[in-house]
């Protein structure tokens, strides 16, 4: 028996129909903000994530799934999140030269090589905007309502905003100062990774998994407390925005993205509900980043969403809408001719967008009503010669037992 790849799901139909409500959801307040949809490819040339994730972050690291191709001339890399491929689609398609700002979301599969775990997967999925073009605090703070706003629509109220300011090039340059400093008399107590770190990205220590609750850590000194006038003037107003959005916010100073083009605002949305994978939502500011992948220097801010991790609190808050199972109209076949009769009727429906079922199973009489039932089917319509003969039939409102004859011809009248 061939088993599906460790880290990876199936989505049967019930789940499938909760999913499509979730991305309609989307789409909707996406629409409601003037978000485009984006769609990229599923690969993308491995470089691309080397410069665009960067090469010190555990994806780069270790959780890329990258193939040669071509012989061995080219790489590429089944992508691991959905940013880096829009900023190269920004770029290639010069959409830089569109009016700005430009803002785009997604919906996408990503992929990474990790301990798969609850809310862990291998294969998973992300909803995620992008906004290029504005360094002004209003956009930090649209990016995160937009979040914000669809989760509170979702039902889920038990969320926290932790944000926070990572300040710009110059502020992390003397705040890896002051930080390596710190640190320098604490390596041994920290993990080989946090040890790894130390010298090309110090920052990063201050969100390590293994590390997190080490008193070095928790005491370490804060970048907050290190940016540049400009960079709090910012900070000040992206808050004073979030504020006049009703948006209610934790400052986190161990909310760090440790890559030189990510700046300024950083933000995660925690759920208390579904245990330790609890971060839904991570996103921020980076203004960089499309300079870094060889585009024209353009600020921009954005977020993912894993949609396993949101499903997993919609689920533990019973907040997952219901799904119907039933079907609409089912026809019960006396025979061979009553089946043929079914066959066009039911064409007829369907053609007029109303969803049935026929006999596909050669059942009798007896086992086609007990299906009926079983299927949840609304409405049952009895096909037998006597029907047939008089181009009339029965139709049962399953739920009532209440009958009605109608001719065969005003059966799509009956049920539009
Ligand atoms: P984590 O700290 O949980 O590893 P991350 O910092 O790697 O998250 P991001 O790269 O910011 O995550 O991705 C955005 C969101 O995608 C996360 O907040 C999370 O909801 C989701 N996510 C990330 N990795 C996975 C995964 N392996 N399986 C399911 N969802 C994931
Ligand atoms: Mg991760």
């Amino acid at each position: 028996m061939i088993k599906k790849p460790r880290g990876t799901k199936d989505l049967l139909p019930n789940e499938a129909k909760i999913w499509v409500y979730l991305e309609n959801k989307y789409r909707e307040v996406c629409r409601r903000f003037n978000y485009g949809e984006i769609r990229t490819p599923m690969f993308e040339s491995t470089s691309l994530f080397h410069r665009g994730v960067g090469e010190t972050t555990d994806i780069v690291q270790k959780e890329m799934y990258s193939v040669v191709t071509n012989r061995g001339k080219d790489e590429i890399t089944l992508k691991p999140e959905g940013t880096a491929p829009v900023v190269r689609a920004f770029i290639e398609n010069k959409l830089y030269a569109d009016t700005q700002p430009s803002k785009y979301f997604y919906i996408t599969d990503a992929f990474r090589h990790e301990r798969p775990q609850a809310g862990r997967l291998r294969h998973f999925h992300q909803f995620g905007i992008e906004a290029f073009g504005s360094a002004e605090p209003t956009m930090d703070a649209e990016v995160i309502q937009l979040a914000d706003m669809f989760l509170r629509e979702l039902g889920i109220e038990n969320l926290e905003l932790h944000i926070n300011s990572i300040g710009c090039k110059e502020c992390r340059s003397n705040y890896n100062k002051v930080l390596r400093e710190y640190l320098k008399d604490y390596l041994e107590d920290l993990c080989e990774t946090c040890n790894d770190r130390f010298e090309k990205n110090p920052m990063r220590i201050l969100d390590c998994k293994t590390d997190a609750d080490k008193e070095a850590i928790k005491n370490a000194p804060r970048i907050l407390d290190h940016i540049c006038d400009e960079c709090k003037d910012h900070f000040e107003a992206v808050k004073e925005y979030l504020g006049l959005m009703g948006i209610e916010y934790k400052v986190d100073p161990n909310i760090v993205r440790g890559l030189d083009y990510y700046n300024r605002t950083a933000f995660e949305f925690i759920s208390g509900d579904i245990g330790a994978q609890s971060t839904v939502c991570g996103g921020g500011r980076y203004d960089g980043l499309v300079e870094d992948i060889g585009g024209p220097s353009t600020p921009g801010v954005g977020f993912g969403m894993g949609i396993e991790r949101l499903v997993m609190v919609l689920e533990e808050l019973n907040l997952l809408p219901e799904v119907d199972n039933g079907i609409e109209v089912y026809f019960v076949a006396m025979g061979e001719n009553a089946l043929k009769k079914s066959v066009e009727l039911s064409t007829k429906l369907k053609k007029s967008n109303i969803q049935c079922e026929i006999n596909h199973m050669a059942k009798s009489a007896k086992a086609q009503f007990k299906y009926a039932n079983k299927v949840n089917a609304r409405y049952s319509i009895v096909i037998g010669d006597d029907e047939i003969e008089k181009g009339i039939v029965n139709i049962k409102n399953m739920e009532t037992g209440d009958q009605v004859e109608k001719s065969m011809d005003d059966l799509v009248e009956f049920f539009k």
